[in-house]
C-alpha cells in the first residue's frame, strides 16, 4: 500500500508533532483542526522546533523548508479525503472522535486507513462505528513526538495484515521503532507507567517519603531519567487519572484504584505544568515541592 499524503485531525501538542515529523520524513501532510488558533500555534511551533533541529545540525535549512511546503492546513475536515493514511489526534473525548471520523468518512477513497492517537479509548469501538473497521487502528505517539523514539501500533479485533504492515513502514520510515500492542486499556506503555505514578502518589499520600524523597530514590536507585512525580507533573494529571480510570474500568481490579491524593490534585485545578502546579509548583526561577 503506498502512502503518500497523510491528514492529521487535531492541531493541539501531539498533532503538531506528527506533521512534524511526517513532513520531516517527505510525507504530504494536511494538517486540520477545528481552531484557526491552533493552527496558527501548530505551524509556530513546528517552524521553532525545525529552527532548534536546524541549530543543532540535525536538520539542514533546505530541509527544513521543504518540509515547512509539505504541510498544509485546514478548518475544513472534507480537504482530508485524498489522504491515504488519517491519524486523528484530536481531544480525547469519545463523543468528538466518533464525530470526526462520521463527518470524514463520506470523503475518504475506500483505500484510506483510519487511524487514532489516543492514549485510552478502544481501538476496537473506534473502529466498529466506521465503515472500515478492517482499516482502522491505533497509531499511539509518545510526547513529545519529535523526541520519543517509540510508537505504539495496536490492533482493533478486525484490523487487517496490510493495515498493520502499511502503518509499520510509515514508523519505519520515520525512522522511529514500532511496538505491537493489543487493544486492551492503555495498550503496553502507559499500562506499565501509570500504575507506577498512581503507586508513587500512593507512597506520599501514606507518608512514605516527600515529594523530593520519591522522585530522587527513583531516580538515582532505579536510573530514571525523571521522577515519577515530575514524570506526573510532564504528562498532566488529569490524563494520568483518566488514563488510571480507564484501567480501572476496563480491567475491574482493584489494584488501578486511582490515588485519592491524585484525585484532589485534578479537583484542585493543579494539573501539573501546564497549570504550574502539581507536584511541584513551576512558578518560580526552580520546581519547589508542593508535599
Ligand atoms: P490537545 O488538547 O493539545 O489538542 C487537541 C486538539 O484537537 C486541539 O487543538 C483542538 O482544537 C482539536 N480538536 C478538538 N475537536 C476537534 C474536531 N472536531 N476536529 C478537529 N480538531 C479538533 O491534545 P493532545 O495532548 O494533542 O492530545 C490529542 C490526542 O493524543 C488525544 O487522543 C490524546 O489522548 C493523545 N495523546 C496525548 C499524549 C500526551 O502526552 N499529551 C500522548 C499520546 C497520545
Amino acid at each position: 500500500m503506498d502512502i503518500q499524503t497523510i491528514g492529521i485531525v487535531g492541531a493541539g501538542q501531539m498533532g503538531n508533532g506528527i506533521a512534524h515529523v511526517m513532513a520531516l520524513a517527505g510525507y504530504d501532510v494536511l494538517l486540520n483542526d477545528v481552531s484557526a488558533e491552533a493552527l496558527q500555534k501548530a505551524v509556530d511551533t513546528i517552524t521553532g522546533n525545525l529552527d532548534r533541529q536546524v541549530g543543532r545540525g540535525k536538520v539542514t535549512e533546505a530541509d527544513r523548508d521543504a518540509t515547512l511546503k509539505r504541510i498544509v492546513t485546514t478548518q475544513t475536515l472534507a480537504e482530508l479525503g485524498q489522504s491515504d493514511l488519517v491519524i486523528e489526534a484530536a481531544t480525547e473525548r469519545e463523543t468528538v472522535k466518533q464525530a470526526i471520523f462520521e463527518d470524514l468518512i463520506p470523503h475518504l477513497k475506500p483505500t484510506t486507513i483510519l487511524t487514532s492517537n489516543t492514549s485510552s479509548i478502544s481501538i476496537t469501538r473506534l473502529a466498529s462505528r466506521t465503515d472500515r473497521p478492517e482499516k482502522f487502528m491505533g497509531f499511539h505517539f509518545m510526547n513529545p513526538v519529535p523526541v520519543m523514539q517509540l510508537v505504539e501500533l495496536i490492533r482493533g479485533i478486525a484490523t487487517d495484515k496490510e493495515t498493520f504492515e502499511a502503518c509499520r513502514g510509515v514508523v519505519d520510515k520515520l525512522g522511529k521503532t514500532a511496538a505491537s500492542a493489543e487493544d486492551f486499556p492503555a495498550f503496553i506503555v502507559n499500562r506499565i507507567l501509570m500504575p507506577m505514578i498512581n503507586e508513587a502518589v500512593y507512597t506520599l499520600y501514606e507518608g512514605v517519603g516527600s515529594v523530593e524523597s520519591i522522585d530522587s530514590s527513583l531516580k538515582l536507585g532505579a536510573n530514571h531519567p525523571m521522577g515519577p512525580l515530575e514524570l506526573a507533573d510532564f504528562i498532566g494529571l488529569d490524563t494520568c487519572l483518566a488514563i488510571m480510570n480507564v484501567l480501572h474500568d476496563g480491567l475491574a481490579d482493584t489494584k488501578y484504584r486511582p490515588c485519592p491524593l491524585l484525585t484532589k490534585y485534578v479537583e484542585a485545578g493543579w494539573l501539573g505544568r501546564k497549570s504550574q502546579r502539581g507536584f511541584y509548583d513551576y512558578r518560580g526561577d526552580v520546581p519547589v515541592p508542593t508535599r
